[in-house]
Order: structure tokens, then C-alpha cells, then sequence
């Protein structure tokens, strides 16, 4: 006998059991976003390895080591990189700025499946793009924390922080390369390596010798410029007028490179190790990256896994059926017919397919919740109440009509 093939590691199926919860996170995520303006899009699940390369950034860990790729293609990592192609190829610097735009869908990285890590997972994001106004990164973080608190997330926590522009993110980057070097020797090995590519990623060490470093290293806050430093201030103004609260987190770190000015994280104290379950920024060089005219922009992304770990699970209602058709052998063709009918008038019915004794579709009834009964007889029909166990006969033409009735009578 052959073995058993098993799902890869780090992927999930959704099971019918599952999937009431997964549709509340995409109903809350299309009212909340869709209320604000903002349109769905969904692009491929993989692109061009090199609009990754480009858009997310070869220094990141996501481009050095979490792609899964063949043939100059990659499945896609993040959504941030496919929107803002998309933007570009579909010529929506014509639409009013900014297009405003969301997506939900599968996302894959190839890193180590852990709880509430996996290879392929799924994002809800909203990203904002032509305006680089304080109130586009204000509206995405309360769009966001307006989901989480939908969907119920728990011991939530935002840290905000500003990375500046791109030429103030340079000036700090030489300081903070020269700060690592002097403690090269008390750094990890990893954080030693990328001391050139990637120095920012130090604050996200999680060895205790560098993160002592990390403690007296110098600060992005520090290095900012008057305008960055406005633009800051205007965004945290109008997130308090909104009532959010948030914590300001010089060492914030994201794992992408496209960020400029604001980035924030939503965590929750209420998940593990993994506690991230959403997050976002500023990027307004990123169109550049991609071969476009200056196009400033704003987005985040949240886990649909992580998020409903972190929410309290509440109980789905059950799915509705009207009707149920129970019939003997030779009546399969006719329960066929009605069942077809009633579906077709709008009723959720279902019809025993399993060729069950007339006690064993009774069963079967009461497990779908079946509201009324139609048992066809060779010799007619009677139709059941399944709530008060009354019983009549009816003609079988009408019994549609019989259950419409009942129905528009509760
Ligand atoms: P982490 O720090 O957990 O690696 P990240 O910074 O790489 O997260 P982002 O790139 O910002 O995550 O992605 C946005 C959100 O997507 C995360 O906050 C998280 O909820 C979710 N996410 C990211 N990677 C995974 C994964 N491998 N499995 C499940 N969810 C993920
Ligand atoms: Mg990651």
C-alpha cells in the first residue's frame, strides 16, 4: 500500500468548521473598508521575482530567505509590492488621489511553521496611494484598529514610530554601522553579518548580549528632520482626536525596506511568541523602486490567522435549511424535482443522497436542522413540522408553496 501524502508543513486546510470565522474577518474587513471608500483589488498569487526584489528589498530577510521561487517568478510574500504594480500598469495616477484600495487573500513565505506561523497565510490590507497628507497614515492605523476591535482582538498594543525619509534614514544608517562596529564584539553572529546590508534589523535581535547593545544604540528619533518630524506629530495628533491610543517605539523595526516616515504594529499580548497581527507604513519611494513617477503611499496588512487567534472564538450560527425531502425508493426522482424547485424559489434545501431508511432521513433531518419535512411516499406525501411535530398531508405540487407559507407565517 502506498503511504498517506499529508499537507506540506506550515500550510492549513480550512475545514467547514473553520470557515464561518474566516468569513466574519473578510464581512468586517469589506464593511469597514468599503464605508471608507476603498475598493477591492486582488492580484496574482505570484508575480515576478524581480518586483519583490525591487519593491520589498534585497537586504530583507523576506527576499533573502522567505521566498518561495522558480523560473524568475515568486510566490508573492506581501501584497504592498503587487498593489502599487498594479497601480502602475492599470495607469490609476489618472483616478482622484488617492485610489484607495484593499485585499484579502493568500500569502507565502517560506519560513519556520511554528503557531501562528505558517508558509501560507492569509492578509487583509488597505493601502492609500497619491497622497502623502498626515491624515492617509492616521486613517489607515484607525481602519485598522477599527477591524481588530470588530473581530474581538485582545490585549491589543500600537506602537508607532517615524523612519523619516530616505536621506535622514542614510545620515542614521552611517551613525548606527559606526555605533556596531565598536561593539562588533558583543553582537551576534547575525547581527554581525548584516552590519552592512541591514543595520536597522539590530533592534530586532533576540540575543540578550545584542539587545544590550541595542539599549544605549543611537536613535532614529534623533535623526529626523523638521518636515519628518511635523509630519509625525500631525499624524499622532489625529490619532489621539480618534481616540487611539499608541505607544512610541523608536526601536520599531519592519522587515521591509520600502518604509518612509510612519510605521506602526498592532501586537497582542494575548498571543505567543508570534504576536504581531498586523501592521504598516508610509512608503513613499516605493513607486520609484518600481520604475514609476514619485507616487507617495500608505498601507497596512494584518494576519486573518493571527487576528482570530487573538480574538475570543464565538459561537457561528448554525446553517438553515427549510426543507428536507425523506422519500422511499421509488421516489427519488420526484424529491429530486422539489428539492430543485424549493432551491430554485429560494429555500435552503437539502435531499437525502445516501439511500437511508425513512427512520435514518428523520435522523438526518434533525442533524441539518431542518425546519419542515416532505417524506414521499409511493402512495403521497406528508409534510412534517419539525418544531411542533405536526403532521399533514399534502399534494406534492404544493408543497414548496406549503413551506413558503409556513415560513413567511414565523
Ligand atoms: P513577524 O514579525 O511575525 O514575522 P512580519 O513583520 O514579518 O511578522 P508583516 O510582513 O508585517 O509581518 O505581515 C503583516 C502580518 O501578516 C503580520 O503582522 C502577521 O499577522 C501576518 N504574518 C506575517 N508572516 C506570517 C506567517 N508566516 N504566518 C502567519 N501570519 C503571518
Ligand atoms: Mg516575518
Amino acid at each position: 500500500m502506498s503511504s498517506k501524502l499529508q499537507a506540506p508543513r506550515g500550510t492549513f486546510d480550512v475545514l467547514p468548521a473553520d470557515a464561518p470565522a474566516r468569513q466574519t474577518v473578510e464581512d468586517a474587513s469589506k464593511r469597514i473598508l468599503e464605508a471608507a471608500g476603498y475598493r477591492r483589488i486582488e492580484t496574482p498569487a505570484f508575480e515576478s521575482t524581480e518586483l519583490f526584489a525591487r519593491g520589498v528589498g534585497e537586504a530583507t530577510d523576506i527576499v533573502q530567505k522567505e521566498m518561495f521561487s522558480f523560473e524568475g517568478f515568486s510566490l508573492r510574500p506581501e501584497g504592498t509590492a503587487p498593489v502599487c504594480r498594479a497601480y502602475l500598469d492599470h495607469g490609476m495616477h489618472k483616478l482622484p488621489q488617492p485610489v484607495k484600495l484593499w485585499y484579502l487573500g493568500p500569502y507565502f513565505r517560506h519560513e519556520r511553521p511554528q503557531a501562528g506561523r505558517y508558509r501560507q497565510f492569509w492578509q487583509v490590507g488597505a493601502e492609500a496611494i497619491g497622497s502623502d497628507d498626515p491624515s492617509v497614515d492616521a486613517e489607515i492605523i484607525v481602519l485598522l484598529q477599527a477591524l481588530l476591535d470588530e473581530l474581538g482582538a485582545r490585549e491589543l498594543r500600537l506602537r508607532i514610530a517615524s523612519l523619516g525619509t530616505p536621506a535622514s534614514r542614510a545620515g542614521y544608517r552611517e551613525v548606527l554601522q559606526a555605533y556596531l562596529r565598536e561593539h562588533a564584539g558583543e553582537l551576534s553572529a547575525e547581527t554581525r553579518e548584516r552590519i552592512d546590508l541591514n543595520p536597522l534589523r539590530a533592534f530586532d535581535a533576540k540575543d540578550p548580549g545584542t539587545q544590550r547593545v541595542m539599549d544605549d544604540a543611537p536613535r532614529l528619533a534623533d535623526h529626523l528632520d523638521d518636515d519628518d518630524r511635523e509630519h509625525f506629530a500631525q499624524v499622532t495628533d489625529l490619532l489621539a482626536r480618534a481616540g487611539v491610543e499608541w505607544e512610541h517605539d523608536d526601536r520599531l523595526v519592519r522587515g521591509l525596506d520600502y518604509y518612509t516616515r510612519t510605521i506602526f504594529e498592532f501586537t497582542s499580548d494575548a498571543l505567543g511568541a508570534q504576536s504581531g497581527v498586523g501592521g504598516g507604513g508610509r512608503y513613499d519611494g516605493l513607486m520609484e523602486q518600481l520604475g514609476g513617477p514619485a507616487t507617495p503611499g500608505c498601507g497596512f496588512a494584518a494576519g486573518v490567522e493571527r487576528m482570530l487567534l487573538a480574538s475570543e472564538a464565538r459561537p457561528q450560527p448554525a446553517a438553515s435549511c427549510d426543507l428536507f425531502l425523506a422519500w422511499e425508493s421509488s421516489e427519488r426522482a420526484d424529491a429530486f424535482a422539489l428539492a430543485t424547485e424549493a432551491r430554485r424559489a429560494g429555500l435552503a434545501a437539502q435531499l437525502d443522497l445516501a439511500g437511508r431508511s425513512i427512520k435514518g432521513q428523520m435522523k438526518q433531518a434533525d442533524r441539518t436542522g431542518a425546519r419542515y419535512v416532505a417524506i414521499l411516499y409511493p402512495d403521497g406525501t406528508v409534510l412534517r413540522d419539525m418544531d411542533s411535530g405536526q403532521e399533514e398531508k399534502v399534494e406534492r405540487p404544493g408543497v414548496v408553496a406549503g413551506v413558503l407559507k409556513g415560513r413567511h407565517a414565523l
